[in-house]
């Protein structure tokens, strides 16, 4: 696609949004069988698998922690993700988020219940289309909550930025390439505390503000879609009793 004379034309985004408006979102929980927990995430075109296995004995040994479990991550995207063939395999890009996401995660689990455990979480990819550290963010706590992994809350992620001086919600692929800033953020809703903040581009103090109340505004519906996931997958239906 070429590069469009205006992202935003009469208050409208390209793809119809409204400025401060989510992707269509979509949800589901224990997804997976052999995984002790799953979710996958559609947010627009992005399509998000993300699975836990643990708390499990750490090997290799000497990675274990004596007084508490440690958190692993892998962000992978997959070679038919994206438009330009992904060359399979870790990059400079996947490490950094791998990073990112596992910090980002961190601090919603006890990991001090768990010493001398490992807790793998795989977020896998399927399609791209910008956003995807933090729509594997919003997948990876649902799948821990879903290994019934003790957490304080569940973490939302979204990105906000600007594009043709607008301040919008939830950037696409198209936004982030010709935008002039990319910020995502992941929260831990219920105290409204960062655990991922990153910014490709500038703000004004005042942008800056205004964005981050549109990305709190964004992980609170993230959060709602979260809770509805978990719920769907643990009510049980009278008739299944
Ligand atoms: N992307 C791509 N090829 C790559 C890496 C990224 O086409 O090798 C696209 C993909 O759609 C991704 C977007 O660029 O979602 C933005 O990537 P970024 O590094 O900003 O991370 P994200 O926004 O996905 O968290």
């Amino acid at each position: 696609m070429e590069k469009p004379e205006k992202l935003i034309v009469d208050g409208k985004r390209l793809d119809g949004r409204a400025p401060d408006e989510l992707r269509p979102l979509k949800i589901q929980a224990g997804v997976l069988k052999r995984a002790d927990g799953s979710a996958y995430v559609e947010l627009g075109k992005n399509k998000v698998l993300a699975a836990v296995y643990g708390p499990r004995e750490m090997h290799p040994r000497h990675h274990q922690q004596p007084d508490t479990a440690v958190l692993r991550c892998r962000y992978n995207m997959a070679p038919f993700s994206v438009e330009e063939r992904k060359r399979p395999g870790p990059d400079r890009r996947s490490v950094e988020i791998s990073k990112v996401a596992r910090e980002a995660l961190e601090p919603v689990v006890f990991l001090e219940l768990y010493p001398r455990s490992a807790i793998d979480i795989f977020i896998e990819i399927l399609q791209a289309d910008a956003g995807t550290r933090t729509t594997g963010i919003t997948a990876a706590s649902v799948a821990l909550a879903d290994a019934g992994v003790p957490m304080r809350d569940l973490v939302s992620a979204v990105a906000v930025g600007k594009v043709d001086d607008t301040i919008v919600l939830d950037l696409t692929k198209e936004e982030d390439q010709w935008g002039t800033t990319d910020m995502p953020i992941a929260l831990m809703p219920r105290k409204k505390l960062i655990t991922l903040l990153q910014m490709d581009g500038h703000f004004t103090h005042e942008e800056f503000k205004r964005a981050l109340a549109l990305a709190f505004n964004g992980c609170e519906q993230i959060y709602e879609a979260q809770k509805r996931a978990l719920r769907e997958k643990y009510s049980v239906k009278p008739e299944e009793e």
